[in-house]
């Protein structure tokens, strides 16, 4: 019998199209080419125009060695006292690190870069990374509310499932997670998905949900519970899968999909366990990484991209009236049950 050759191709990406680290820090090493990349990226506001506090002067960008960014912005009328930090309104604003430890920080977080390795590379205290960290999970959180839409429609098949996170023991004592609601729309590239935490998992609760997220006429898949009996006299039509008895019944009833999603999500989280507070975060990180983060795109850019958005940057409506009136997103509060969205 003759042997089989098998010839493995192996696709080696060309390295001048990867955004490696050492990229990072060539252009962080080069003042010029470090204002180019937060121009590129928008993520510094422009400030540019006539002065709205005399209406006489205009903003420019002026040299100042004793500020840490070198620069800040200044009205032209010498009479007027207007000053803007370059940082105003942006990511890095509130922050006493430089801009460019900051960039660090967000590739560290955009590659999924573990807390202690971090902090063993570039000698930054743990507490400073975690906030980042979840102000990077803040911004995946502002970018799914903002572009959440609902799944299904006719001819749309959506399986739903309830899932428990974080229930763990601890020391010996028993930890309660929280109950996590979501469904996913079958054969949809990319995935479309919906996960919400939810109080308990009673139909006065999850029936909303469902009409929240998923269109009427919507074929919907679930365990047979009762609970979802009224889904029907809501303009759904509704298949069930007892899970006691079996997995999949014929013609595709099942509910695999959600739950291989369930499994991949609680892989996600940190192993140490994740404080009850910031499973949403988690949920929408997890939810961007799938979206926008994945595939040939550079995870470093396209978090860069999103930050953007959530700023506005280029906004000229945000100009603040008064330095008081600045809007801030560390100020931004989450809503109370956000929504996520794959
Ligand atoms: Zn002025």
């Amino acid at each position: 019998m003759r042997n089989a050759l098998w010839v493995v191709v192996i696709t080696v990406p060309v390295m001048e199209d990867v955004f490696t680290f050492e990229r990072l820090l060539e252009i962080c090493a080069d003042k010029s080419k470090l204002e180019d990349f937060l121009k590129e990226f928008n993520l510094l506001h422009t400030f540019d125009g006539r002065c709205q506090r005399c209406g006489v002067g205009v903003l420019y960008m002026r040299s100042d060695k004793s500020l840490c960014d070198g620069k800040n912005w200044r009205c032209s009328n010498k009479k007027c006292t207007l000053k803007y930090s370059i940082r105003r309104d942006s990511f890095f604003e509130g922050s006493k690190l430089s801009i460019i430890t900051i960039l660090k920080i967000v590739y560290f977080w955009s590659h999924g870069y573990p807390l202690e390795i971090v902090v063993h590379e570039s000698g930054i205290s743990a507490k400073t990374i975690v906030d980042f960290y979840n102000l990077c999970r803040e911004v995946c959180g502002v970018v799914l509310k903002e572009r959440s839409q609902k799944i299904g429609g006719p001819g749309k098949t959506v399986e739903i499932d309830e899932s428990k996170f974080g229930k763990r023991y601890n020391k010996g004592k028993r930890i309660e997670g929280v109950w996590v609601f979501g469904g996913i729309e079958r054969d949809t590239t990319p995935v479309k998905c919906f996960s919400e935490t939810v109080e308990d998992r009673s139909a006065a609760t999850l029936i909303p949900v469902i009409k929240k997220w998923i269109e009427p006429g919507t074929t919907i898949l679930s365990d047979c519970w009762k609970k979802y009996s009224s889904l029907e006299a809501e303009g759904y039509i509704h298949e069930t899968i007892n899970h006691s008895i079996e997995f999949v019944r014929g013609n595709g009833i099942h509910t695999n999909n959600i739950r291989s999603r369930w499994c991949a999500l609680k892989k996600s989280l940190p192993q140490h366990g994740t404080n009850k507070k910031l499973f949403k975060s988690h949920f929408s990180e997890y939810c961007i990484r799938q979206q926008y983060l994945s595939g040939d795109k550079d995870k470093f850019l396209e978090i860069l991209k999103l930050i953007s958005t959530v700023y506005h940057p280029k906004n000229e409506e945000l100009l603040p009236s008064s330095p008081d009136d600045a809007t801030s997103f560390m100020k931004l509060e989450m809503d109370a049950e956000t929504c996520l969205q794959v």
